[in-house]
């Protein structure tokens, strides 16, 4: 029997939705199972606003944000819709590695300022330590229309993309594989995982393996602030939402006016979300939950957190506007993504709470597993983000 499909897609966010494409492009039968409706906001895709930038000191990463950028706008120009804003990415701070050498050496144009040049260019923000500027490559891409474009794309090359359909059970037969959904079953010569924080629900089963993959389903809840129209000096806050540059803050890790530990938990990272303010986030700050099982709220420490946050280094902003989100990241130990293949099922977990600006490429990486020769397992994807790196 031949399979109705090449490749059935389990997921329909950011990863499932760009390997559609990059499969439908190059003339695959695709077919994209989506659990929930279009738009939802139950996973880690949704919303207006991620942060693009190049800051990264891996030469994988650095190689992957090179294609990204390629990949990014050719899917605006084949889509029509604008999804990159190159306002810039400052990051600043004490990072515990040194981006500016191989960023320099991977060729991406950078501005390296003292704290107080950045504050006089961007009086609404407050900088410490080195301070480098991403000026042309980075900013912000807008999420929720990355997804409309991926699946119009995707669908106009030929994939078919199917929402509210719940894939329940993955069950393997000698030449092909049957994807069994609430309603109906489905037959392909390859499946993909882009499952995100639902990852452990099929995966182990479906792709064979000894036990859960080692991922957190983490609920964070970064929270957008309106814009101040006056700076505390007085003057009148000169910044505007829609060219606020993204940033980064690795803050120091005690404060420098009390000398003690610092309370910001992890990277703080800031962004416009033009229409909803400027959101700021605690990287590795949340709570451990489960895909279906999480609440959608937060606590009201983290609004002090935030508010406490942006009244010391964010003075262009209005600290108790806090308008709260919540997103889940799905972690894994390293930080680095799972991207690999089991004989017929390959599984994607491009999260950890940075993989959106990759999407396009990872979409390109998971078609070639995808369509790897069936004795090449997993050699599309780079050692690091290959299962036997993470599970030791
Ligand atoms: C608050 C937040 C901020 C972030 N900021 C950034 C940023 O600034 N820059 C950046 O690069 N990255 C960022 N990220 C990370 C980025 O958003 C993620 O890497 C990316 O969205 C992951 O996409 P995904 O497709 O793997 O997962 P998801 O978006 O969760 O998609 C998985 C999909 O699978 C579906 N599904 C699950 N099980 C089934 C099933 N059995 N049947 C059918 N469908 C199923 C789910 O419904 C879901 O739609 C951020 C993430 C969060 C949460």
């Amino acid at each position: 029997m031949s399979p109705q499909f090449d490749v059935i897609v389990i997921g329909g966010g950011a990863m499932g939705s760009a390997a559609a494409w990059q499969l439908a492009r190059r003339g695959r039968s695709v077919l994209v199972c989506e659990q929930f409706s279009a738009g939802h906001t139950r996973g880690s895709s949704h919303g207006g606003s991620r942060i693009y930038r190049a800051t990264y000191a891996q030469p994988e990463y650095l190689a992957l944000m090179r294609d990204a950028l390629v990949e990014w706008e050719l899917l605006e120009a084949e889509s029509g819709i604008n999804l990159l804003s190159r306002v810039g990415l400052v990051s600043h701070g004490f990072p515990p590695m040194d981006f500016e050498g191989p960023m320099r050496a991977a060729g991406v144009p950078l501005e390296v300022l003292s704290p107080s040049d950045a504050a006089e260019r961007w009086p609404g923000m407050r900088f410490e330590g080195k301070v480098l500027f991403e000026h042309s490559t980075a900013g912000r891409v807008n999420a929720d229309l990355a997804l409309v474009a991926l699946q119009q794309e995707a669908t106009r090359h030929g994939a078919q993309v199917r929402h509210d359909t719940k894939v329940v059970d993955v069950v393997h037969h000698p030449g092909h594989v049957e994807v069994v959904t609430e309603g109906e079953t489905f037959t392909a010569g390859r499946v993909v995982l882009a499952t995100g924080g639902w990852m452990n629900s099929l995966a182990p089963r479906a792709a064979g393996l000894a036990g859960p993959l080692p991922l957190d389903v983490i609920e964070v809840a970064p929270a957008h602030f309106s814009l101040a129209e006056f700076l505390p000096s007085g003057e009148l806050n000169p910044m505007v939402e829609d060219t606020w540059p993204s940033f980064t803050h690795d803050h120091a890790p005690t404060d420098p006016v009390t000398g003690e530990p610092s309370r910001w938990p992890g990277i703080v990272y800031g962004l416009a979300t033009p229409g909803e303010g400027i959101k700021v986030g605690f990287n590795a700050y949340g709570r451990h939950v489960t895909a279906d099982t999480r609440t959608f709220t937060h606590a009201p420490e983290d609004e002090v957190l935030h508010r406490d946050y942006v009244r010391q280094w964010l003075p262009g902003l209005n600290p108790d506007s806090s308008e709260f989100l919540s997103c889940t990241y799905t972690k894994t130990p390293s930080n680095d993504f799972v991207l690999d293949r089991c004989g017929r099922v390959v599984i994607a977990s491009p999260c950890s709470g940075h993989g959106f600006k990759f999407t396009p490429t990872l979409g390109g990486i998971i078609a070639d597993l995808a369509t790897e020769p069936d004795d090449a397992p997993g050699v599309s994807a780079q050692e690091m983000f290959r299962l036997s790196s993470h599970l030791t």
